[in-house]
């Protein structure tokens, strides 16, 4: 069992998913390629390939591009029944559908948090940011916000 941290509470965020994000400055996502086909995975595949042309078990994890292009979004105008959390008055939210700049595969993804969701357009440069799942939540996920702002 690794030491406890003691700086650490169970008030720090921490991700909501181990493994399939990194934080830090230039937070990215996580994937895997076979090295075989060099067939991307998100999230990480660790067994066999997905490729059903390829039977390879020769996998590395690798970044995934920060950036994609806006592939589809819809603006939820209602609270998700639990366990989503939502914020205490509910305000709108967006799940964006980014397809990656290098690997070409769709991620889903919430909207940033203060990004103007009347703003979003099919087409538009997306970037990949952590940040709590709702304001004040400790669980951190991967988001999209509109690269720039
Ligand atoms: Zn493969």
């Amino acid at each position: 069992m690794p030491p406890t941290d003691p700086a650490a509470t169970a008030a720090d965020p921490a991700p909501a998913v181990e493994g399939w994000f990194a934080t830090g400055a230039e937070p990215h996502l996580i994937g895997t390629r076979c090295v075989a086909c060099s067939t991307y995975h998100f999230p990480p595949e660790t067994f066999s390939c997905r490729n059903p042309h390829c039977d390879s078990t020769s996998l590395e994890e690798v970044p995934l591009s920060r950036r994609g292009r806006m592939w589809s979004f819809a603006v939820n105008q209602y609270a998700a029944p639990p366990p989503s959390l939502n914020p205490d008055p509910f305000e709108p939210y967006a799940v964006a559908a980014v397809e990656l700049d290098e690997e070409r595969m769709v991620v889903l993804g919430r909207v940033a948090n203060g990004d103007d969701l009347s703003a979003l357009r099919v087409g538009q440069t997306m970037e990949i940011t952590v940040e709590p799942i709702i304001t004040g939540a400790n669980e951190l996920v991967w988001k999209w916000k509109a690269a720039g702002s």
